[in-house]
């Protein structure tokens, strides 16, 4: 099983935070899906292995897919999934990510129709101030009306992304509670991450802006935690919360697709600025609009690819692994890298186990508790192989 994942890289205005691969320029939207629908195919020729890979997840991210007119969002999905040969009820999730502003009923009618089976929307805040502050092209209450509509239309499952750690004065438990309150099966919140090449990032750096103080951080996080855990919500992964389903397989809505990133399943990735990993391969295709077209018109495919070491792998199986609940098995990293953290950092190991940053589950697995996930990517990156043995 594999995810596929289409980058949609357009957004309406720059959010002053993010490095994500977009552009605010809309004249080469025609031109971008011609070029992701060729990508798919040239992929599918040079590396025959896809072929034999079936793929039950699909994601439109970005950008903003949602700011794709429905017609030129429906004919790269049916054009790209046929050459696939992707049948839409075979999928196991089809989710597309959406601004509150995109989310007008006949949008979302339109997505509801092409199969889009989950929504994941970018909210951050319902905070007016902090939206401006963020340059987010929505208010809280569009964001509140977008999700209670989309519900109405009947969207079957819908993810919302917060941001705490942000130094405005908005009320962080208010917004928490304002999620719980809507019809949600899913929520992501992140910190926020002063990135260099980004409006904030340079307020940082000329000091005309300061970042939230750490303290405030983990205060944000642990009460979203205790929110979250007293709504009977399942912490799944570092960032990642999924509510109660009454599926007899499925206890929580856990993410399918992202779910497969962090265990390590192949992913193909289309589109300007997406990464695809398959085997002992991660691909990146160049972050540029008219340079990434212009490859592809020219038969050629922009990327950098990087090969993967065992070592690779196992640390990056240890990173990811250590994020989630379900956590990691030595047993089972030894079988797959020829390696395991007990062995190779006994010591390290030990100490972690002993200070209770690392606990024991059933089956012989270990998981970072959730009171020290907020410092877990430190605990993971203590137990990196170093060198190739
Ligand atoms: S946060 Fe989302 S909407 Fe804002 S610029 Fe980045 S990709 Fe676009």
């Amino acid at each position: 099983m594999a995810g596929l994942y289409i980058h949609v890289p357009f957004c309406r205005q720059a959010c002053h935070y993010c490095d994500f691969h977009f552009s605010t320029r809309l004249d080469t939207m025609e031109a971008l899906v011609e070029a992701i629908v060729t990508e798919a195919s040239m992929r599918l020729h040079m590396d025959r292995s896809w072929n034999d890979i079936s793929f039950n997840t699909l994601y439109l991210g970005g950008g903003t897919p949602s700011l794709l007119p429905s017609n030129l969002l429906k004919r790269m999905v049916l054009e790209v999934t046929q050459v696939m040969g992707i049948h839409h009820d075979a999928l196991d999730e089809f989710t597309l990510e959406a601004n509150p502003e995109d989310m007008s009923e006949d949008k979302i009618k339109a997505w509801i129709d092409l199969g889009v089976r989950r929504l994941s929307v970018g909210v951050q805040t319902f905070d007016d101030p902090t939206l401006r502050w963020m340059n987010r092209a929505h208010t809280g209450q569009q964001a509140v009306d977008a999700l209670v509509r989309a519900q109405r239309c009947g969207v079957e499952s819908m993810s919302m992304d917060l941001i705490y750690g942000v130094p405005t004065s908005r009320n962080w438990e208010f917004d928490v509670r304002t999620a719980l309150g809507l019809p949600l099966q899913h929520l992501s919140a992140y910190a926020l991450m002063v990135e260099p090449n980004t409006v904030l990032g340079s307020r940082v750096g000329k000091g005309e802006q300061r970042e939230a103080p750490e303290s405030h951080v983990v205060q944000a996080y642990d009460m979203l935690c205790n929110h979250m855990h007293s709504a009977g919500w399942e912490h799944y992964e570092t960032s990642n919360w999924a509510a109660p389903s009454t599926m007899v397989d499925r206890p929580f809505h856990r993410a399918l697709h992202n779910s497969s990133y962090w265990s390590g399943k192949p992913y193909l990735a289309l589109g300007p600025g997406a990464h695809g990993f398959h085997h002992t391969t991660r691909y990146a295709n160049v972050a540029n609009n008219p340079r990434y077209i212009r490859a592809i018109q020219q038969g050629v495919l922009a990327q950098t690819v990087e090969h993967l070491s065992h070592v690779d792998r196992y640390n990056e199986a240890l990173m990811t692994g250590l994020r989630t609940a379900d956590g990691i098995s030595p047993q089972s990293l030894a079988q797959a890298w020829g390696m395991r953290p007990d062995v190779q950092e006994a010591e390290v190991w030990s100490r972690l186990v002993r200070e209770g940053r690392l606990t024991a589950l059933s089956g012989g697995r270990y998981r970072i508790p959730e009171v020290h996930w907020i410092t877990g990517d430190q605990v993971a990156a203590s137990l990196f192989c170093v060198s190739e043995t």
